[in-house]
C-alpha cells in the first residue's frame, strides 16, 4: 500500500474534522513543552489552521522522520506504552494531517540551533526539509484541508457548527493545561485568550462569593477565558482524592445559576485528556440533583488523574473514550466532592425544588398526565389533558405566530375556570381552589407563559416594548457566544434587549423585554445567551429565544411568593391563549377533583 494512501486512511480515521487537527496540533504543542501557543483559524479551519508553539523545538535531522508513519520521540519500547504522559504515542498525526490537506508547513528550532528548519508538503509530497528562520518553537501551518477528498469536504457540518467544534477544542485545551497561555483567533477576532498570570477582579459587594475561591488559580482563569470571569467567580473549587489514594480529582462546579439546558459546559477529563463518558457525566449530574431541574446541566470542569496503567486510552483513536480499572471509585469520589462542593456553598445557591417534588415534576411531564404523585394523594388529573395544545407538545416549543394559523391551533382553548388562591407549597406551587376542586398551579411555569405571550405580543407590535436599565450592564460572553454574535444579536432585539457589541468579548446591555421588567436582567440576559448559543439545530428560530427569555425572566421555583402576587399570576394567567401548558409544553396546573378527595377520606 502507497504510504500516502495508507496515510489517508489513517488521516480519515484521526482527522475526520477541523477541530480534530486543532486538537493533535495542541497537544504535540503541549508534549514539546510550550508556555505560549497562539492558534489562528480561517474559514472555520478549512482554509487554514495555523499553531505556534515556543516549545522544545524538533532538530533539524529529525524533521523528515516526524512525517513517517508511527515515528513518534515519545516511545521508546513496548512497556512504555502502558506508562505513558505524554498526549502522542501513535507518531501518526503529523503524517495523516499532511495527507489530508491541500498543504501542510511545519517550521521548528531547538534552543540550541543555529537556524530554523522548514518542510512543505503539497497534497501528501515534500521536496524535503529547508533552512529558515524563526524563534525556537515550532509552526504548523495547514492550508485547504481535505483538498484531496471532495467526499470528506462534503461531509464537514456547517461553518457554525465546525467553529463549535474548533473553540471546543481549544476551550478543553485550557482547561486541561490552565498553565500555559493560548490565544485563539478566529477570523481576525480573538474570542478565546488565556494567560495564567493574569488574576480576575475581586467581586463585588452585592456578587455572590462562597469561601475558598482562589481568583488567581490558573484553572479558575482558565474557566474565565473558556466560559465567562461571573460564573468562573461563582464555581465551587474540587479537590479530593480517593481513599486508597489512587484517583485524583481537582476542578471546580459551577453555581446552579450558571447551568445550561445543554451538556456545553461540563467538561470532564482523564490525564489531561478531554473524555467523553456518560457514566462521569451521571455522576456529576447526580450530584447536581437536588439543585437544578430535569433537563439543565451544570457548568462543571472535573480533572481526573489516575495511575496511567488504570486507565486505557487507547478505545477509540480520538481518544475521546476511556476505560477506568475501577469506574465505581472514580463515580463515587466525583459525586461526593461535588455533592459536598455544593452544600458548602448551599447559602449562595438559589434555593431549589427538594427530591420529592422534582420527582412531582417528572412524573406530570406532560405526555403522561396520568400519574400519581408520590405523596400520595391518589390519581391526579392534569386539567391540561384534554386542553394541551398540541402541536406545543410535540415541537419542543410553540412555534411563533400572533395569529393561530393552523386548525390545531384554532381550535378555541378553554379558559381557565375561575381560580381563588389558597397559598403555596414548597415555595413552588400556588395552592388554589377551582370549581371542581383543588388546583395546584407551577408557578414558574404558569408565569414562564404570561411572559413568553406578552414577549410575542410585544415583538409583533412595530416596536418591541422596552425597558430601560438605570445603568448599562457590561457582560464578558463566552467564546462561542461572542463567535456567534451576529445570529444572536438579531434576536436579542427584536425581543426588546437592547444590546450592543463593546469590543471582541464584551456587550453592553441597555434595556431589556418589558415583560421581564421585574428580572434579575443579567442573569435573564446571561441565560438567555447560553440558550441562543447553545442551539445548534436552528438558529433563526425566534420563539426558541423568546421562550429561553420568559424562562428566565420568570419567577424561579423556590421563590416566596405572597398572596397578591399570587392572585395577579393567576389573572395573567387567565388573559393567555394557552394558559395550560408552559413554553416547553409542560402542564401548568393540575386539578385534584373533589371527588378524589371525598375518596381518600373514605366519603365517596
Ligand atoms: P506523536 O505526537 O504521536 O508522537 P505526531 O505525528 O503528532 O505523533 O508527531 C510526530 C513527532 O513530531 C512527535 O513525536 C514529535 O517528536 C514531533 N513534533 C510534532 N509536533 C511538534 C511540536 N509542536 N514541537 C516539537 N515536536 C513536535
Ligand atoms: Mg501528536
Amino acid at each position: 500500500m502507497p504510504e500516502l494512501v495508507a496515510a489517508q486512511i489513517a488521516a480519515g480515521e484521526v482527522i475526520e474534522r477541523p477541530a480534530a487537527v486543532l486538537k493533535e496540533l495542541l497537544e504535540n504543542a503541549f508534549d514539546a513543552g510550550a508556555q505560549r501557543i497562539t492558534v489562528e483559524i480561517e474559514r472555520a479551519g478549512r482554509e487554514r489552521i495555523a499553531v505556534h508553539d515556543d516549545g522544545a523545538g524538533i532538530p533539524a535531522a529529525d524533521v523528515p522522520l516526524a512525517f513517517h508513519r508511527h515515528a513518534t520521540s515519545k516511545l521508546t519500547s513496548v512497556d512504555d506504552l502502558s506508562a505513558l504522559v505524554s498526549y502522542g504515542f501513535r507518531g501518526e498525526a503529523l503524517p495523516a494531517i499532511a495527507a489530508a490537506a491541500g498543504s501542510l508547513r511545519l517550521t521548528t528550532r531547538t534552543a540550541d540551533a543555529a537556524a530554523a528548519c522548514e518542510i512543505e508538503f503539497e497534497l501528501g509530497r515534500s521536496g524535503g526539509p529547508q533552512p529558515a528562520a524563526r524563534a525556537p518553537g515550532t509552526s504548523v501551518e495547514v492550508i485547504d484541508l481535505f483538498a484531496g477528498q471532495p467526499a470528506r469536504r462534503a461531509f464537514l457540518a456547517g461553518a457554525r457548527a465546525e467553529r463549535a467544534a474548533l473553540l471546543r477544542a481549544a476551550g478543553d485545551a485550557v482547561l486541561a493545561n490552565p498553565d500555559r497561555s493560548l490565544r485563539v483567533v478566529l477570523d481576525g477576532r480573538t474570542p478565546l485568550e488565556h494567560t495564567p498570570s493574569d488574576a480576575l477582579q475581586p467581586l463585588e459587594a452585592n456578587d455572590e462569593i462562597h469561601d475558598g475561591a482562589h481568583l488567581d488559580a490558573p484553572l479558575r482563569l482558565a474557566a474565565a477565558a473558556v466560559f465567562n470571569p461571573d460564573a468562573a467567580r461563582r464555581a465551587f473549587g474540587l479537590e479530593a482524592h480517593s481513599a486508597r489514594g489512587e484517583i485524583a480529582l481537582d476542578g471546580l462546579a459551577g453555581a446552579p445559576q450558571d447551568a445550561r439546558r445543554t451538556r456545553d459546559r461540563l467538561r470532564l477529563f482523564v490525564n489531561g485528556r478531554p473524555v467523553n463518558d456518560r457514566r462521569l457525566a451521571f455522576a456529576v449530574q447526580e450530584a447536581y440533583r437536588d439543585w437544578l431541574g430535569s433537563g439543565e446541566f451544570p457548568l462543571a470542569v472535573v480533572r481526573l488523574r489516575v495511575p496511567p496503567d488504570a486507565v486505557d486510552v487507547n478505545v477509540h483513536p480520538a481518544k475521546a473514550e476511556v476505560k477506568l480499572r475501577d469506574p465505581d471509585a472514580a463515580f463515587s469520589l466525583l459525586q461526593r466532592t461535588i455533592r459536598a462542593a455544593l452544600a458548602e456553598g448551599r447559602s449562595a445557591a438559589p434555593l431549589r425544588l427538594g427530591r420529592s417534588t422534582r420527582h412531582a415534576d417528572l412524573e406530570y411531564a406532560a405526555d403522561q398526565p396520568q400519574q400519581a404523585l408520590p405523596g400520595g394523594l391518589g390519581r391526579t388529573r392534569a386539567v391540561a389533558e384534554a386542553a394541551v395544545d398540541h402541536t406545543a407538545l410535540e415541537t419542543d416549543h410553540e412555534p411563533f405566530t400572533s395569529e393561530p394559523s393552523s386548525p390545531e391551533q384554532r381550535r378555541p382553548q378553554p379558559a381557565l375556570p375561575p381560580l381563588r388562591t389558597i397559598g403555596q407549597l414548597h415555595r413552588t406551587f400556588i395552592i388554589a381552589e377551582g370549581p371542581a376542586g383543588l388546583v395546584l398551579v407551577d408557578q414558574h411555569g404558569a408565569h414562564e407563559r404570561i411572559v413568553y405571550e406578552r414577549l410575542l405580543q410585544a415583538a409583533n407590535a412595530t416596536s418591541a416594548a422596552a425597558q430601560p436599565l438605570l445603568t448599562p450592564i457590561l457582560l464578558t460572553l463566552d467564546a462561542d457566544e461572542a463567535v456567534h454574535w451576529n445570529t444572536t444579536a438579531e434576536q436579542l432585539r427584536s425581543l426588546g434587549f437592547d444590546a450592543e457589541p463593546f469590543g471582541d468579548r464584551v456587550l453592553r446591555l441597555r434595556a431589556i423585554p418589558a415583560a421581564c421588567s421585574a428580572a434579575d436582567a443579567e442573569r435573564l440576559i446571561r441565560g438567555v445567551l447560553a440558550e441562543l448559543s447553545s442551539d445548534r439545530g436552528d438558529p433563526e428560530r425566534f420563539d426558541r429565544a423568546a421562550a429561553a427569555t420568559a424562562c428566565h425572566g420568570s419567577v424561579r421555583r423556590g421563590q416566596a411568593l405572597d398572596q397578591a402576587t399570587m392572585a395577579s399570576l393567576l389573572r395573567d394567567l387567565e388573559r393567555c391563549r394557552n394558559p395550560h401548558a408552559c413554553p416547553h409544553g409542560r402542564p401548568t396546573l393540575i386539578e385534584i377533583s373533589s371527588d378524589d378527595v371525598l375518596r381518600k377520606f373514605g366519603r365517596k
